[in-house]
């Protein structure tokens, strides 16, 4: 399945996280030992156990809802972080990187679903923050991109449409806040279920779990 998975997404030269939580530091390591390295997980706790464990030249990314007060257990090693739903939340990143002596990529996390559950930014938020002196500031930290969650429904038309609103927004916030920076190209949108449709909506980054690792008994 992996490798199906990632000849596909060669074609569009997307980047597969594969999404790795709840499940067992063997699973990672058989795709380790397949030349898979990156790796999504969205607890902080099981993130630092299985980094712990296995091989360091992992590329670990933390997709979930991050709180500030964790920061500080992952600021050293983490590769990318998907999920930064607040200023404040990345000034906690910014302090922590600078600790490690790191400068730390994230994603701003964009809410498009409708679903009350999901977090993240509304974009005229983001476009608040990205225009302040504290957000020039935060010089240990890299806004690489934006990720987004689609709503979990049957409709497809629906998704489509949340996925084409994030593409947007990151064209937008690409020309207005980051024109004269080359780092600002990731696009983190499509899980198992809808990864081809954010793809055809251009996705850059691709974030999949039970696709590759069959299904978890609780997410
Ligand atoms: C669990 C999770 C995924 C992967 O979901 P699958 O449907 O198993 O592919 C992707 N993104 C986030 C933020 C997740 O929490």
């Amino acid at each position: 399945m992996l490798q199906q998975i990632l000849t596909e997404l060669a074609k569009n030269k997307v980047t597969l996280v594969a999404v790795s939580k709840t499940k067992p530091e063997s699973a990672i390591l058989d795709m380790y030992n397949q030349g898979h390295r990156i790796f999504g997980e969205n607890k902080v706790q099981e993130l630092v156990a299985k980094q712990g464990n296995l091989p360091k030249d992992i590329e670990w990314h933390f997709i979930g809802h991050l709180q500030r007060n964790k920061v500080k257990y992952i600021a050293s090693f983490v590769h990318l972080i998907h999920s930064i739903d607040s200023p404040k939340l990345l000034k906690e990143v910014n302090k922590q990187a600078k600790k490690s002596e790191r400068v730390v990529d994230v994603l701003l996390q964009l809410k498009i679903a409708e679903e009350t559950s999901k977090f993240g930014f509304d974009s005229n938020t983001i476009k608040q923050f990205l225009s302040t002196d504290d957000f020039k500031m935060l010089t240990n930290i890299r806004v690489v991109g934006l990720m987004g969650m689609a709503t979990f429904t049957y409709n497809d038309q629906q998704v489509r449409n949340e996925f084409k609103l994030l593409k947007k927004t990151f064209d937008d916030l690409k020309t207005t806040y980051f024109s004269d920076k080359d780092y600002f190209n990731e696009l983190s949108m499509g899980m198992s279920g809808d990864y081809k449709m954010a793809i055809e909506e251009g996705s850059t980054m691709v974030r999949i779990g039970s696709l590759l690792f069959g299904n978890r008994n609780y997410v």
